[in-house]
């Protein structure tokens, strides 16, 4: 093999060493040439230009200027010292100070002498202060735009610091740069017009202007996202060819429930999502599909007559919901229909007594439960089904992906078929990503009848109107949430904002049954709170976040979310979603105090605009980024190094386009043109985990 630089050990770069090395190891996992290559820097310094100082303005980022000392100054003692030194330019004056290492600067700067500076001016008081500038002459300074590393305080204490790295970087480059590799068809490349591997690595670290970083970054953008859609696309081909399921195609007990049952008229769209799961089923290929639908929309039913089809084919069913609260009531309002066909259901949760599980997991082992509802104990490994054919996730990205893994270690016969349920609608271009390699099906249509919910915003200062219009829909019959935050860092306060706010409202509605319902009590305390207002018995439900998935009252018409500012946008429509189920109109109110950011007001206006769970996701999506929805972090799968998810949406669009051309075409990669594409795949892709088996 012909000897590669780009696989030498970066210990022998001049500068480097052992320690250095094994330090960037640690903290960076970088040890050969083209690892460094590969770490890229997050931002850059606009060296380019000396700047003069009557430019300056509020919003002068920093820049280079050429002064000279007029004098200097020490003032202070002790930690109050500092350095003052007076400067020049040819347009107007500045201050420079130190606060640190004043001794060793004040030996360098000379009166009368010229410097370059390099420094993010402020003006104070209309004075220009630099405070603690870099300082230097044209020989030591360097120019142009200069590329930033991330670094950390402990790699800066080994002097791995910025100038570290362009030094080192500037000079991996000369030694390697004739060997950097195209990953890219030559096809690829025309029809984008992209510039070449190489050519990006260098602008990357050496840029020469930034039209030149933008063209870099618009090619290793592309790059990711369409190695990421040929993953996909060929996971989900071999999972289609490779994995054997259940056929279910018996329709015995659906018919009976359908015709003698079914407590509503299905929508158009229910019925379509049934249709695309049964035939899914019915193919003797393993199912993984996601099932959309804004809240409301009612998965629960569609799930539940996809059981059916599992249980005529004497299989079992995992039904798994994010919380105990959810876990009981989807309990519940499944065992009432499976009771009408003869139908065992049973519960399994953290909470479950002991003597009752070893009853369940006895009757789990030898056949007699068909459906097991429950939490994450769903997926301890003493919890063996005899045939597990379905497995339903509700709300699925309060899952892990480890959690959900678990589940396929419960294969009996095949793997069971996966359906996960959510109600955060993901954006198209998130999906994609996420979810490419699941089948995906959409509810998109909510039962008739369903009135839009009038979202309101008001301030903490009209809580007495509030109450007023509370008491009117109590007096027609009407239930009414009142949800609290709940955070682990402020648990304390939140806690006592929950209380005072119950008492409150207590001293208000003094005849009113009022219930509360809150993660610290016990769980028969809170099936007991949720029961009572779900039979109507009280009257106001005052909780926190609890409630916020799944929880199905239809006689709640209003909910009142305090501290609404608090809440992220989706979460804020997922409460939303708890009414607007029943027939009489319902009720949003958004309480904030007066004075909020001005991002928390675009959230409380976004609200206040739609129902469509589908636009609030677009827009959760371009105000938070990716990275904070849905649980994408813990899952892995979403390290876009270069791609902004909510901004490229084009990008993925277009990579996903030309990946399901290129796989069309040639599905293996074996052309003369893709086989470079075929081994960057091979090479790069370190963690191979096989998503389907997991999503
Ligand atoms: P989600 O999709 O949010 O889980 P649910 O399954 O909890 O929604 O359904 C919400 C409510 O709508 C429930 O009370 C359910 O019984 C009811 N529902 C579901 N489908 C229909 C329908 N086709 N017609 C009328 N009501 C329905
Ligand atoms: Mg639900």
């Amino acid at each position: 093999m012909v000897d590669n630089p780009l696989n030498h050990k970066i210990e022998f770069i001049r500068g480097v060493g052992p320690n250095k090395a094994a330090a960037l190891k640690k903290e960076l996992g970088i040890s050969q040439l083209k690892d460094m290559l590969d770490f890229f820097p997050f931002r850059y310094e606009d060296r380019s230009q000396i700047l003069k100082i009557t430019d300056i303005d509020d919003n002068t980022n920093a820049g280079l200027y050429m002064i000279q000392v007029i004098n200097k100054k020490k003032a202070g003692r002790y930690r109050g010292k500092s350095l003052k030194v007076s400067v020049k330019d040819s347009t107007g004056y500045a201050e420079l100070v130190w606060m640190k290492g004043i001794e060793w600067v004040e030996d360098k700067m000379a009166a009368g002498k010229r410097y370059i500076i390099y420094g993010k001016p402020k003006i104070i008081k209309d004075k220009v202060s630099f405070f603690h500038p870099e300082f230097g002459d044209k020989n030591t300074m360097p120019m142009g735009l200069r590329p930033v590393y991330p670094s950390s305080e402990n790699l800066k204490r080994r002097f791995i610091n910025n100038r570290f790295f362009n030094r080192i970087i500037e000079e991996i480059i000369g030694k390697t740069k004739q060997h950097i590799k195209e990953n890219l068809s030559g096809e690829l490349i025309q029809n984008l017009s992209l510039i070449s591997k190489s050519d990006a690595v260098i602008n990357m670290h050496l840029p020469k202007s930034f039209a030149h970083i933008k063209e870099a970054i618009r090619r290793l953008k592309f790059e990711e996202l369409f190695f990421l859609q040929l993953q996909i696309l060929q996971l989900k081909n071999s999972r289609l060819t490779s994995f054997p399921g259940y056929v279910f195609k018996k329709n015995i007990l659906i018919n009976k429930f359908y015709k003698e049952h079914l407590p509503f008229e299905l929508t158009g769209a229910q019925k379509k999502v049934l249709r695309e799961c049964y035939e899914n089923m019915s193919k003797g290929k393993q199912m993984n599909r996601l099932v959309q639908g804004d809240v409301g929309s009612g998965k629960t039913i569609v799930a539940f007559l996809c059981m059916l089809a599992a249980i005529d084919h004497d299989c079992q069913i995992a039904f798994m919901a994010p919380t105990e609260v959810l876990a009981e009531q989807h309990f519940n309002s499944i065992r009432a229909n499976a009771e009408k066909i003869n139908i065992k259901v049973n519960i399994l949760t953290g909470s479950t007594k002991q003597k009752n599980r070893k009853e369940i997991l006895k009757n789990l082992l030898n056949g007699t439960v068909d459906i097991l509802i429950g939490t994450h104990a769903l997926i301890e490994d003493s919890v063996v089904f005899k045939r597990l054919g379905l497995v339903i996730i509700d709300e699925q990205h309060k899952f892990g992906v480890a959690q959900r893994a678990k589940l396929w270690r419960k294969k009996s016969e095949f793997y069971p078929h996966v359906l996960v349920m959510t109600a955060t609608p993901i954006p198209r271009t998130l999906a994609l990503t996420l979810y490419g390699d699941l089948d995906v099906s959409v509810i998109d249509e909510l039962p008739s009848g369903r009135k839009k919910i009038i979202t309101s915003h008001r301030f903490d200062n009209s809580r007495l109107k509030v109450f007023g219009f509370i008491k009117d829909k109590i007096s027609l019959g009407e239930q009414v949430y009142v949800v609290y935050p709940l955070i682990e860092e402020s648990e304390k306060k939140d806690y006592k904002d929950l209380m005072d706010g119950y008492e409150s409202l207590k001293r208000y509605f003094p005849n009113t049954q009022i219930g509360i319902l809150h993660g610290r009590m016990k769980p028969e305390n809170k099936d007991y709170e949720m029961k009572r207002f779900a039979e109507g018995k009280s009257k106001i439900l005052v909780s926190t976040t609890v409630i916020e998935v799944g929880v199905d009252v239809p006689n709640a018409s209003v909910i009142v979310i305090e501290s609404a500012e608090r809440f992220g946008l989706s979460q804020l429509h997922q409460l939303r979603g708890r009414v607007g189920r029943g027939k009489a109109q319902s009720y949003c109110i958004l309480m904030t105090k007066y004075t909020i950011s001005s991002e928390s007001k675009e959230r409380m206006s976004a609200m206040v605009e739609t129902n469509d769970g589908f636009r609030i996701a677009n827009t959760d999506l371009k105000m938070r980024g990716p990275g904070n929805m849905m649980g994408t972090k813990q899952s892995g799968l979403l390290e876009l190094r270069f791609t902004n998810l909510a901004e490229d949406q084009d990008m993925v669009l277009k990579s996903r386009e030309l990946a399901i051309n290129t796989i069309k075409k040639d599905p293996n990669l074996e052309s003369k043109e893709n086989l470079i594409m075929k081994s960057h795949l091979k090479e790069n892709i370190k963690q191979n985990i096989n998503w389907s088996r997991i999503s």
